[in-house]
């Protein structure tokens, strides 16, 4: 592993001004946020993340998961996965998140590994991890192997001609159906951002993932107020049962009156460049029967954009048999 310089702030703007000496924004920046080290200091092993200076952010005051006065959630930058999954208040109101951390990684993983951390981390897409092989997101510019190449794992929804990459997070997945809001500070200003404008689609700058800008610090994550009634489920796909990234995973949260579907939030894991919310499954669910030829349909209008590649068409249906399945367990929940 190459040298580096380590430095530990005691407060955010000191951390903030710190980061925004940075020549680009965050991901791939020469001076970067370290907070459990599970996706940065793996990346840093195999040199394919090689940054000048690291900002342990772990002593700043960003641990904490409270009540909003609106009835919502705050969730500290640095709550670890394993805190924030065994929350009170996050089993009984927000059951989809619990359930989609404790399918991610493993316990030991859990236990470093914090909200922000696992907002931003990176693609598994296996050219990007090997130096040897060019990779676009890597090194802008140098190609994109996996076109041609292995991409059973990798996206059907939001690719482009650069990078087909998968976003690999199951925790951002259940926040993008819960409506999560993610809170940045800047060197210049604090911002709200919702999670559905958080990461970014691959386009022609696939190296570029969230519209962090360069010091901007993830403080905390909100959660609005839980919908009244909602029945929520996280269903994860993979090869193995534990210890795996998806190949299909439905975050559900939906609300259901007198056998019909009043309120739907669904998104998609394993399948899109990034977490993938679906308004289309949405609006094919909300006033329609909660049953199994409405779930399916709500499945088939979330995979109709779907783009498959050489060797994962076969998730366009395990993809549309997830959600359907997940939607069965919440109604029958
Ligand atoms: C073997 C293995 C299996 C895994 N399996 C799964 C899985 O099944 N599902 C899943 O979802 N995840 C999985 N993960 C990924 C894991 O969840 C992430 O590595 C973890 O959540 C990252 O959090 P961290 O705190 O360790 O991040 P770090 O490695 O510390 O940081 C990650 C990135 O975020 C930046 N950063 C951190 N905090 C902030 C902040 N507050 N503001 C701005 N930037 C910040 C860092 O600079 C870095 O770029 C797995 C990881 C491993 C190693
Ligand atoms: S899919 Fe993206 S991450 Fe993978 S090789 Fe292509 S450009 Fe790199």
């Amino acid at each position: 592993m190459h040298t580096f310089q380590f430095v530990r702030p005691t407060d955010p703007a000191t951390a903030v001004a710190t980061a925004a000496q940075a020549k680009t924004a965050q991901q791939g920046a020469d001076v970067r946020f370290l907070a459990g080290g599970t996706t940065l200091i793996d990346l840093m092993k195999l040199n394919v993340e090689t940054p000048a200076r690291l900002i342990d952010i772990n002593q700043l005051p960003l641990d904490q998961i409270e009540a909003t006065p609106d009835g919502g959630l705050k969730i500290g930058a640095t709550v670890r996965n394993s805190d924030l999954a065994h929350q009170p208040t996050v089993q009984r109101d927000y059951a989809v998140l619990s359930q989609a951390i404790l399918a991610g990684a493993s316990a030991q993983l859990r236990n470093v590994a914090t909200t922000a951390g696992n907002l931003l981390q990176r693609t598994r897409c296996v050219y990007f991890r090997d130096t040897a092989m060019p990779c676009n997101k890597r090194e802008p510019g140098t190609g994109c192997p996996a076109i041609t190449g292995s991409n059973r794992t990798l996206a059907i929804l939001g690719a482009s001609d650069h990078c087909i990459a998968t976003h690999p997070s199951d925790m951002a997945v259940a926040m993008a159906a819960l409506e999560a809001t993610i809170y940045v500070q800047g060197s210049k200003a604090s911002r709200a951002v919702p999670i559905g404008e958080f990461h970014l689609l691959p386009g022609i700058t696939p190296e570029r993932e969230t519209v962090l800008e360069p010091g901007d610090l993830i403080t905390h994550v909100t959660l609005p107020p839980p919908a009244a009634a909602s029945k929520q489920v996280y269903l994860k796909l993979r090869d193995r049962a534990s210890y795996e990234f998806a190949l299909a995973s439905a975050a559900v949260v939906i609300t259901i009156d007198r056998g019909s579907v009043t309120r739907a939030r669904i998104a998609l894991g394993g399948v899109g460049t990034k977490p993938w919310r679906s308004p289309e499954a949405e609006a094919a669910l909300v006033g329609q029967p909660a049953d199994q030829t409405h779930f399916r349909r709500a499945a088939e209008a979330a995979l109709r954009g779907a783009k498959p590649q050489s060797e994962n068409g076969f998730k366009i249906e395990l993809a549309k048999r997830c959600l359907t399945h997940a939607l069965q367990m919440a109604a029958t929940a």
